[in-house]
């Protein structure tokens, strides 16, 4: 699969980063945030490079699929599933969005609060 070289999650998915990785399918890899929010706060990542949200295109869309399916596993195995938890996806600078690679954030274990910061 051709990855962006730069790319920080690219790295972590071709393993050349160590990361704590909790879930893997062919389409998607699940790791441990390096500075949680949140008691669970998992990143799901496309194993595709893709940048942003606004970068998904239909023949991807299997892929955001692959996120959603990784994300309802994990919260079956981190016990939060009844409890409940967020998911989030930022997108580019107003966003909050700092690695270029589309992800979405699992986080839970504590009571969430809205509205986000
Ligand atoms: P975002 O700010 O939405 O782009 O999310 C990027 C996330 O990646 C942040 O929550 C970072 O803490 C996380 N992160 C950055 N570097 C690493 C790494 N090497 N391993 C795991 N998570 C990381
Ligand atoms: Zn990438």
């Amino acid at each position: 699969m051709v990855q962006d070289p730069s790319c920080l999650f690219c790295k972590i998915v071709e393993r050349k980063i160590p990361s704590t990785v909790v879930y893997e399918t062919d389409d998607a890899l699940a790791f441990r945030d390096i500075h949680p929010q949140a008691p669970v706060h998992i990143v799901i990542v496309p194993k595709k490079h893709i940048p942003t949200i606004t970068d998904v295109t239909l023949p991807d869309l299997h892929l955001i699929n692959a996120l959603f399916v990784a994300g309802n596993r994990i919260v079956e195995e981190e016990q939060i599933r009844d409890k409940g938890f967020r998911l989030v996806m930022n997108c580019r600078r107003d966003g909050g969005q700092t690695v270029d690679h589309l992800h979405l954030h699992l986080l839970g274990g504590r009571q969430m609060h809205w509205p986000p910061g």
